[in-house]
């Protein structure tokens, strides 16, 4: 018999972003990463990451969705972005080589389909920690947001390249729809691409849809959704985090909803760049008022899981007090027993919600 840790399957990781953008080699130790920082003041989060490979391990975040991203912003705007769709197709295929390079050292591995999954899942399962840390970190290529796409021909050479997931926007306007701190329903491209997707058999990513272009997204689209990095906007008030009108739109179609844990989609009344999560008292904890309520209004434990964005551009300054490593999720076992969560539910939000609903959605 193993006592090994629960599996932990995040849906929402942005580690080529991470790796390139903050020149951070994720093979190191988390140590050595915090101690090559300390004199970097570019960001405010220098020194204070939480995701590193060796952290995963140890956390046995063993399956990950890893995304790609880049941005299209026509004029000088107030969002980073690039002058052209090609320009972001270019930088997202930079981050697909970073993928391909840690693939190639044994790092990661790629998940494409379900006999990969399930072959992943077998080594994985009850190995030890001396085996673990050898093991590669399974990851499931997304795009969060699909500005990068220049046309259809684009995304049909993504799916090629092993994409399974896409968000069709991010930050305000975009190629296809209106995202986070938006308005406004698809573009007729956007209309376009989301039949593009259906017809790959992609999971659309819900996520990040500002709420018109969200409705707009759910008339249409016939697919299998998610919502990766997506926590409940009735305890963080701001258009970034689903009503509960939208959850259950979710829930009836048998979404999974993964919980961010930046302390901005957590709490009312975050201020960028000035709150702290002391002024907030901020625990893991809160996280376990997301996962209830979501619960609460399915009636059950089974459209909740974990999509941390833990290295989407943000450290400690912006994570749960109790929070210094992705490793700390494991945590989480305790705070929600402690709520009356039995262990086959605490495993459905460790893994099990994500797993089933991909077994659903790749039937091969
Ligand atoms: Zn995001």
């Amino acid at each position: 018999m193993s006592d090994a840790l629960p599996l932990i399957f995040d849906v929402h990781l942005d580690l080529a972003m991470n790796a390139q953008e903050f020149n951070r080699d994720l093979r190191w130790s988390h140590e050595r990463i915090r101690r090559r920082e300390l004199e970097m003041t570019d960001h405010a989060f220098r020194s204070r990451h939480v995701v590193c490979f060796p952290e995963m391990r140890r956390g046995r975040v063993g399956l990950c969705v890893a995304t790609q991203l880049a941005r299209h912003v026509p004029y000088f705007g107030r969002m980073p972005g690039w002058s052209s769709p090609e320009q972001a197709w270019a930088h997202t295929q930079g981050q697909l080589a970073w993928y391909r390079e840690m693939e190639a050292c044994g790092e990661l591995r790629q998940i494409r389909n379900r006999s990969e999954l399930e072959e992943h899942l077998s080594r994985w399962t009850g190995a030890s920690e001396e085996a673990v840390a050898k093991l590669p970190i399974g990851y499931i290529l997304s795009l969060e947001g699909a500005d990068s796409i220049v046309t259809p021909r684009h995304l049909e050479r993504s799916y090629a390249d092993g994409l399974r997931a896409i968000g069709l926007t991010h930050y305000g306007p975009g190629v296809y729809g209106h995202g986070t701190d938006d308005q406004g329903p698809l573009t007729s491209q956007g209309r376009e691409l989301l039949r593009e997707i259906e017809r790959l058999g992609l999971i659309l990513d819900a996520t990040h849809l500002c709420d018109e272009s969200f409705w707009d997204a759910m008339d249409r689209y016939g697919g299998p959704v998610w919502a990766s990095h997506s926590n409940c906007r009735a305890l963080a008030n701001w258009n970034r985090q689903f009503n509960d009108a939208q959850i259950q739109e979710l829930i009836r179609r048998g979404a999974v909803l993964g919980m961010a844990f930046d302390a901005i989609m957590m709490v009312h009344g975050w201020h960028w760049k000035r709150s702290l999560p002391r002024d907030f008292n901020l625990r893991l904890e809160k996280i376990c008022d997301h996962i209830d309520h979501i619960c609460q209004l399915a009636g059950n434990a089974r459209h909740v899981g974990l999509g941390t964005d833990l290295d989407g551009g943000f450290g400690t300054e912006q994570t749960p007090m109790d929070l210094q490593s992705i490793a700390d999720l494991q945590n989480l076992t305790s705070l929600l027993a402690a709520r009356g969560y039995k262990p086959n539910e605490i495993e459905a939000i460790f893994h099990g919600n994500f797993l089933g609903f991909l077994r659903r959605v790749w039937k091969q």
